[in-house]
């Protein structure tokens, strides 16, 4: 497991930092390109997470129960998903913990490797390494410095916009029908304490 990630530009200090479960990959790559620092594995086992967790105040997010409550019996604070697409999913994370659900390349982390991106405007560093008519079409690309891949605000930020959109409004929805249930509570005159 590489501390590297924690350290270095990016991330607001006291931001949320987050360690993921294996089988939440897309909400890893998620987490890293809204800018928040992500350790994920597919082959994490479940001290490691917990591990992590304890030591760099990660915040674990996982489909598994068990580890869930392992997790919160020992102080420590965790996140259950229990969707199965990725807007919904990132609906759950953000109704959990402290997370924008907006994307900005100057502050995002690379996807594939939780590194912080950096601002490149000399095109003439990028040539071979990003589509000659991509690099033609826009002025600003964004490098990771540790696996060397080129992002920029290509069509696929337009898909990228939209699919948090979609999180953002059913996060909206979810907190819609939670405050309903509880006006049928208070007109039924359930208080609670
Ligand atoms: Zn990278």
């Amino acid at each position: 497991m590489s501390k590297r990630s924690s350290k270095g530009r990016g991330g607001q200090a006291g931001e949320a930092r987050f360690i993921v479960d294996t089988m939440l990959g897309d909400v890893a790559r998620w987490l890293r390109l809204m800018g928040y620092d992500t350790l994920y594995s597919s082959r994490y086992e479940d001290w490691e997470i917990l591990r992590a967790a304890e030591e760099e105040g990660r915040i674990i997010v996982t489909m598994d129960r068990g580890l869930y409550s392992r997790a919160r019996r020992r102080g420590l604070r965790a996140v259950l998903v229990s969707s199965f697409e990725t807007p919904a999913r990132l609906a759950e994370v953000s109704l959990q913990a402290p997370l924008r659900l907006e994307a900005d390349p100057r502050r995002s982390r690379c996807p594939e490797c939780n590194s912080p991106l950096v601002e490149v405007r000399d095109k003439s560093k990028l040539r071979g390494r990003v589509p000659p008519a991509a690099l033609e079409a826009y002025d600003v690309f964004y490098v990771c410095p540790r696996c060397g891949k080129v992002y920029w605000e290509g069509s696929h930020w337009r898909n990228i916009r939209r699919i948090l959109e979609e999180a953002r409004e059913i996060r909206g929805r979810i907190l819609r029908e939670a405050g309903a249930v509880k006006r049928v509570k208070r007109v039924e005159g359930r208080k609670q304490a």
